[in-house]
């Protein structure tokens, strides 16, 4: 064991931390939790807990530390080292995952693995997926509507993170597909099967099988127990039961400490199996836990503050925590901008991180922060116009979304018929058709266009039907299980120039829309938020000068999504709230601030209270993200001002006592 003078160097623990903090850091308490609002320190508490521990001579490689992203890990074991020295080098650190994975490539044996298992990514479950459901689908009803490879998979990954049965999973989340059932429980066993041969784990196994070693191999969960004298975990309010269990698991012998931070008001991942419970259920479950509460904000200015405590405030099920600000007053208020509609939304926004950049602010300490992915649309081209850099970190940029590529391919083979590459998209949208029927129908077409060409020169080709079905053996063959789908796409492309007037690209979107809204319903697992981001595509693009406008829009924001910009360069973020979690900036914006949008107006319908605390909880972590400035929009309506999408400003804002915020105009 090294001793004390080993380290490089010893933070000034009393200087550098609240007494709150303090206590927490040095407590001797074998499980503690430490329970605190938005800012007060808890990250910084369990860096500082690291530091301690090994300024008190506990070994690096006897503490574990569980973060939410490795990216999280990596930081905090940065600032020990900073902090520390060396010593921390030897300390595992990172996601459940991370860790899950180093355990199992010691013992994977055990559980019946060769050597070397491999993980499985996203793309190879999906593939693997997607084929065994032909194989057991294949032989079925060829129209039954059976749900794609990916929409199991996210059920199955659903039920096993929450350890329910797949009925239940189906019952609870998808009532739809119980009929199903029993095919798709064929279909996952299978995939299990598959998986043991290719001696491969996909993401969920490196849990489960971590679980199961601990749970039946005693001399594993005994090696565990031994080695790790500290187990630290951060946002601790969204672990799920699996994760949950595998923390019990290793904590569960007679000297494993544990000290968990998090904040109930901050959970937001239900919809992924995560439970606030654990937390109320701490002390229950760890025998003479003590509990720590810290309430200094350092995060935010009082204003800012006071609009998170107003609005965490309005939520019944939770703990009651003080927070107060340490930081002096700001000089302004949040503001609240009430916007004409999104794209003048999406103007402010860009045009005041502009003059915050132009101030001397860094394009790195702002954010713009939103509640769905496609709210984001319309920042990220008034950004690329104004050649600010921006990263977003909520997913793939938005013409990188495979089922906005789906939509744009229509028009651009409408605009462009000899589009191989749009038609090879839509070609493989329908049913049983693979690589080899896409290349006949793709020469097939070519064939009839040619014929249709030379006959009229220069006029566009308006009756796709007519012409792509000639008879007389001309014509663009299908499979029978196709056929269906094909003649209504034929139908759609015909509707979309009709013979007396030009549609605008949006009205052309909505169309397209309707044809390929039950493709998207089986292909996709969030399929309605996807139908989302389509219609705000529409919206957004309601200025476009006709089609071929419309078209080098999308093509050159397509390009500028592509410039790869580099983690440390300067640029501005734009994060879903749920990735923003635990993070900090100096000016923030919220958009898309309209009742019905942001809390979503399925949440409204539904009337559930809890759902409805859930979203308060995302706006409640969404503001806490700011530290001096907080900018709150929302688009009065979404789109143009003739369409019906008039949005009054969501009951987030309405409910804020009005000397807490100044209104602003966009
Ligand atoms: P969240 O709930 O959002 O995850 P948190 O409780 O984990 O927040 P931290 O991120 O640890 O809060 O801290 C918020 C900010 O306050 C950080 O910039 C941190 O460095 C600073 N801070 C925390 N405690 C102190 C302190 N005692 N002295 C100075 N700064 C502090
Ligand atoms: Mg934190």
């Amino acid at each position: 064991m090294p001793s004390r003078s080993a380290l490089s160097s010893v933070p000034d623990f009393a200087a550098e931390l609240n007494e709150q903090q303090l206590a927490a850091v040095t407590s001797d308490a074998r499980f503690s939790l430490v329970i605190a609002g938005a800012g007060s320190g808890k990250t910084r508490t369990l860096t500082y807990r690291v530091a301690w521990l090994l300024s008190q001579g506990v070994p690096g490689w006897r503490v574990l530390l569980l973060t939410f992203t490795n990216k999280a890990a990596r930081e905090m074991l940065e600032r020990v080292h900073n902090l520390i020295g060396a010593e921390a080098g030897e300390i595992w650190g990172g996601t459940f995952h991370s860790i899950a994975n180093r355990i199992l490539r010691r013992h994977a044996e055990l559980l019946g693995y060769r050597p070397g298992f491999s993980i499985m990514d996203t793309d190879d479950q999906k593939a693997l997926v997607r084929s065994l459901v032909k194989k057991h689908v294949g032989k079925l009803n060829k129209t039954l509507a059976f749900p794609k490879g990916d929409v199991l998979l996210n059920l199955h990954s659903l039920a096993v993170n929450t350890m329910r049965s797949l009925h239940q999973t189906l019952s609870e989340e998808a009532p739809h597909l119980l009929k199903h059932e029993e095919t798709i429980s064929r279909i996952l066993e299978d995939y299990t099967a598959r998986k043991r041969d290719a001696n491969a784990m996909d993401f969920d196994d490196l849990l489960v099988n971590t679980l199961k070693l601990l749970q039946e191999h005693a001399a594993v969960q005994e090696l565990y127990r031994e080695r790790f004298l500290h187990v630290l975990v951060d946002e601790y309010q969204d672990t799920n039961a699996l994760q949950d269990s595998i923390i019990k698991q290793l904590c569960g012998g007679t000297r494993t400490g544990l000290m968990a931070v998090g904040d109930d008001a901050q959970s937001i991942y239900s919809w992924r199996g995560a439970q606030v419970e654990h937390i109320f259920e701490f002390s229950a479950h760890f025998p003479g836990a003590v509990i720590y509460k810290i309430e200094t904000n350092y995060r935010s200015v009082p204003a800012i503050l006071d609009i998170s405590n107003a609005a965490i405030a309005r939520n019944e099920r939770r703990y009651v925590k003080n927070l107060r600000p340490s930081r002096p007053a700001g000089k302004s208020l949040p503001l609240i901008i009430p916007a004409p509609d999104n794209r003048i939304e999406a103007q402010f926004v860009a045009h005041t991180i502009e003059q915050l950049i132009d101030g001397g602010m860094n394009g790195s300490d702002i954010a713009v922060l939103y509640r769905a992915h496609f709210h984001c649309l319309d920042v990220q081209m008034e950004l690329t116009r104004r050649h600010i850099p921006f990263r977003v970190t909520s997913g793939l940029r938005f013409f990188e979304q495979a089922h906005v590529k789906d939509i744009i391919a229509y028009l651009r083979l409408l605009s462009n018929p000899h589009d191989e590459m749009a038609f090879r998209r839509i070609a493989a949208m329908l049913p049983r058709v693979g690589e080899a029927g896409a290349n006949k129908m793709w020469q097939a077409w070519l064939h009839e266009l040619e014929i249709y060409e030379n006959g009229h020169p220069g006029e566009p080709l308006r009756d796709y039907t007519g012409v792509m079905t000639r008879g007389g053996g001309g014509g663009v063959k299908v499979p029978a299980a196709a056929q269906v789908d094909w003649l209504s796409f034929l139908a759609t492309m015909t509707s979309l120039r009709p013979a007396d007037h030009e549609l605008t690209p949006a009205e052309m979107i909505t169309r397209v829309l309707q044809d390929v809204e039950s493709s998207f319903s089986t292909r996709y697992e969030n399929y309605e938020e996807r139908l989302e981001d389509i219609e705000q595509l529409s919206r957004s693009m309601s200025d476009a000068d006709g089609l071929d406008d419309f078209l080098t829009q999308v093509a050159l924001l397509s390009e500028a999504d592509r410039d790869e910009v580099t983690e440390s360069s300067d640029c501005v973020t734009l994060s879903t709230i749920h990735q923003a979690k635990g993070l900090e900036w100096k000016a923030v914006f919220i958009i898309f601030l309209g009742e019905g949008m942001f809390p979503h107006y399925r949440t409204i319908q539904s009337g559930d209270s809890r759902e409805m605390e859930e979203e308060n909880r995302l706006f409640y972590v969404a503001v806490t993200r700011a530290q001096d400035l907080l900018f709150l929009s929302y688009p009065r309506y979404n789109g143009h001002s003739t369409d019906s999408h008039f949005s009054p400003p969501s009951q987030f804002l309405t409910s804020l006592p009005p000397e807490l915020y100044e209104l602003g105009e966009a």
